[in-house]
């Protein structure tokens, strides 16, 4: 088979965009065949709509401090961070059906809080994040968060709390996704269980679209957008790859850096192993409506939480003449339609009772069938049975995305990271240093 290029990559986004940069950089040809019309697929940066502010529509907020591959990309690019939200706060909090204005757990819940979470930085100092979760002793943490939070006997009250933390952690209900994916991260953020909840606060300053453009043009590579891949064929000789419109091109090693939840639907020749596309199959429960909102007379530090309300968290994140452009993150159970300004603004008031959105912004992930999930949360069982299956090699074909990353699973971080890990495997297998087939 001849080849076009040393090494193609499937999916621009971070992953994928990060494997490229590293095999520009070691002085390889790499092509990249995106299926969207623009690169950075779950990180975008674009203008709210029909005005001229820009807001994440995706992926945002990191901490260098915890995020070591983010912290890699600022020193490289010299790239500027500026806290979303900090300093003397609004907090409040609904919960119960109640608006509080103060912290919302009191008395014997207090102390039941506390046990829980003790419970759960125990559990998670049995995690390391460094090593995948398959290889170490973990099966009986790989159980949904209700089912932790049941076997623990936690009370009503602290249930809604965490409920409340873990919603916003997932975008998934707490029957859905499994405890090991949090423990995971309570221990990648160092054990705690705050810093998960509310340490992450910083954003680039440029956006994410134009972090990943820095390192696309570094890369060196061609870039072929709006080119969905259909087919990825691999011999001793090397990997074939289709697009939908039936473009072909040859190369001696893939990188996939689609999403998990994606991998069923391109045709792969000989088939992915089961361990592999079991996980694929289960797909990624994450469903967050990250919704963008002008919205008039709304205190500026509001901090809102909640847990039984639409948004699980909601701040403005810009003042504006005509109102705050305000972030409001709505999970399941809520149905919210979030392009009804009606309904946006009864959700807003359960926070701030005078306020009134006057436009809203979002962009459904989980319809998308280039992510179909937001960012991803392993559903029970997955991660102790296949997470070495993920981030393996298949003969000529490697894989990178925060999905199959070791680390920061689902993050902006695991993206990088995986990328990262994927070109090393791509320059093995163009060294001959991989068995094939
Ligand atoms: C709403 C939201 C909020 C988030 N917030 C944060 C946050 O604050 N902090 C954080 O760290 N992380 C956050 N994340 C997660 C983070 O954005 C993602 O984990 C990360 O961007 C994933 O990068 P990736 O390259 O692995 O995957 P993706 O960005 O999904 O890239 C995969 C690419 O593959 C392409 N593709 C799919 N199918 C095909 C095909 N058949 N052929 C060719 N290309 C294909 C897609 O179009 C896409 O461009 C958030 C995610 C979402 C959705």
């Amino acid at each position: 088979m001849g080849s076009d290029f040393d090494v193609i990559v499937v999916g621009g986004g971070l992953s994928g965009i990060r494997a490229a940069r590293d095999l520009g950089d070691a002085g390889h040809s790499v092509l990249v065949l995106e299926a969207r019309d623009r690169l950075g697929g779950r990180a975008w940066t674009r203008p709210f709509a029909g005005r001229e502010e820009l807001v994440e529509i995706g992926g945002t907020w990191v901490a260098p401090e915890v995020h070591p591959h983010v912290a890699d990309e600022i020193a490289r690019y010299d790239l500027e961070l500026v806290v979303s939200h900090g300093g003397d706060l609004d907090s409040r909090w609904h919960f119960g059906g109640e608006l509080k204005r103060h912290f919302p757990l009191e008395g014997d819940d207090i102390y039941a809080l506390e046990r829980t979470l003790f419970q759960i930085i125990r559990a998670s100092h049995r995690v390391d994040p460094d090593r995948p979760r398959d290889e170490q002793d973990l099966a009986d943490l790989d159980v949904s968060v209700e089912r932790f939070l049941d076997d623990l006997g936690t009370p009503a009250a602290v249930r809604e709390f965490i409920y409340m933390w873990a919603g916003l952690g997932s975008g998934a209900l707490p029957g859905e996704w499994s405890m090991l994916t949090a423990l995971s991260l309570i221990a990648a953020m160092d054990n705690s269980v705050w810093g998960w909840y509310g340490a992450v606060t910083d954003r680039f300053v440029i956006g994410m679209s134009a972090v990943v453009d820095l390192l696309a043009r570094d890369s060196g590579a061609r870039i072929e957008l709006s080119a969905p891949v259909s087919r990825v064929e691999q011999d001793d000789e090397g990997v074939r790859v289709t697009t939908a419109a039936g473009a072909t091109y040859r190369a001696p090693a893939v990188v996939i850096a689609t999403p998990l939840a994606v991998w069923p639907d391109i045709e792969f020749s000989p088939a992915l192993p089961e361990d592999k596309m079991e996980p694929a199959r289960a797909g990624n429960p994450g469903r967050m409506k990250k919704t963008w909102m002008v919205v008039e007379n709304l205190p500026p530090n509001l901090f809102a939480s909640g847990w039984g309300t639409d948004f699980v968290q909601m701040f403005p994140e810009l003042e504006r003449p005509d109102g705050a452009i305000a972030m409001g993150m709505c999970a399941p159970p809520s149905e919210l339609d979030v392009s009804d300004l009606d309904a946006l603004t009864r959700a807003v008031r359960q926070f701030a009772p005078e306020a009134d959105v006057v436009a809203a912004d979002a962009h459904d992930f989980a319809a998308d069938p280039y992510a179909k999930g937001t960012w991803l949360v392993n559903p029970p069982g997955m991660l102790s049975a296949h997470h070495s299956a993920l981030g393996r090699p298949e003969g000529r074909i490697v894989f990178a995305g925060a999905d199959v990353a070791v680390r920061w699973i689902g993050w902006l971080d695991g993206a990088l990271e995986a990328g990262a890990r994927a070109a090393e495997q791509a320059r093995a297998v163009l060294g001959g240093a991989l068995p094939v087939g």
